[in-house]
């Protein structure tokens, strides 16, 4: 497999859409492409396959897409709505008899201990819980290999918090962010594929906002750009109708090649 293949497993905020007891127009839509995990995807390329991030969602959006087998996983940051699927990876240590690899900024893996102390105890039957393999990515701009894959991660900011991009090949993920350092920039020349937060047409302290996403795509000229990250504000058809060409929404079950 010599091109990246993106299977883009949730497209959504951290509310998930619907919203819970919402009766928005989104919300209500019988659009598909209206109906939003939380954000995830996954990376298949060089014989490996990888997961970015674990959503709540996690074993259904691994069922709907067929997931057999994992490689390793790749966390952007320990926001909620990026993490609270973790515990069903436990499939993939068991049936592969082997921890596996989970990198993340040193920061993020340390959260991680904490939120899921249960995981990291030693227990005397440990069948029930995921076995990880927890893996520091330092420095936080240098490519690394997972499991052989090479990975350039991609330092942004989310607000306060700091946040992984990465970066397979011409492919590019990058979630959760409303400012990408000038040095980050650097990293993201070139792409084939960007996929970039944008969350709603409003400004918002931690996201980008559409205008804005769009003038960083302006900026980076990828060939091809999907949004993600989006909230019930954001209506699939309405809004992917607007974009410039080259620039589209994203929706759960995508599959870039
Ligand atoms: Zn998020
Ligand atoms: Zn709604
Ligand atoms: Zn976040």
């Amino acid at each position: 497999m010599n091109s990246v293949r993106l299977t883009f497993l949730g497209t959504g905020t951290s509310h998930g859409i619907p919203v819970i007891g919402c009766t928005c127009a989104v919300c209500q839509s019988s659009d598909p492409r209206n109906q939003r995990f939380r954000a995830s995807v996954l990376i298949e390329w060089q014989g490996k396959t990888l997961l970015i991030d674990t959503p709540p969602e996690l074993r259904l959006q691994l069922v709907r897409a067929k997931v057999t087998h994992l490689d390793a996983l790749l966390y952007t940051h320990t926001h909620a709505d990026h993490i609270f699927g973790l515990d069903d990876v436990r499939v993939f240590s068991g049936r592969q008899c082997a921890p596996l690899p989970v990198y993340g900024m040193p920061q993020s893996l340390e959260n991680l201990q904490r939120q899921f102390f249960y995981v990291f105890t030693e227990t005397p039957m440990g069948g029930g819980k995921p076995r990880l393999d927890l893996r520091k990515i330092n420095p936080l701009d240098q490519p690394f290999e997972a499991e052989g894959v090479p990975v350039q991660p991609v330092p942004v900011w989310h607000g306060p918090t700091p946040v992984l991009g990465y970066r397979f090949g011409d492919v590019a993920y990058v979630t959760d962010t409303n400012d990408i350092p000038e040095a980050s920039l650097a990293l993201l020349q070139g792409l084939d594929v960007l996929v970039l937060d944008a969350l709603r047409q409003q400004a918002h302290p931690t996201h980008f906002s559409i205008p804005e996403a769009l003038a960083i795509v302006e900026r980076l000229k990828p060939r091809r750009t999907y949004f993600t990250h989006m909230c019930h504000d954001v209506d699939h058809e309405k809004t992917n109708r607007q974009l410039p060409p080259g620039i589209q929404l994203a929706y759960d079950g995508l599959i870039l090649e």
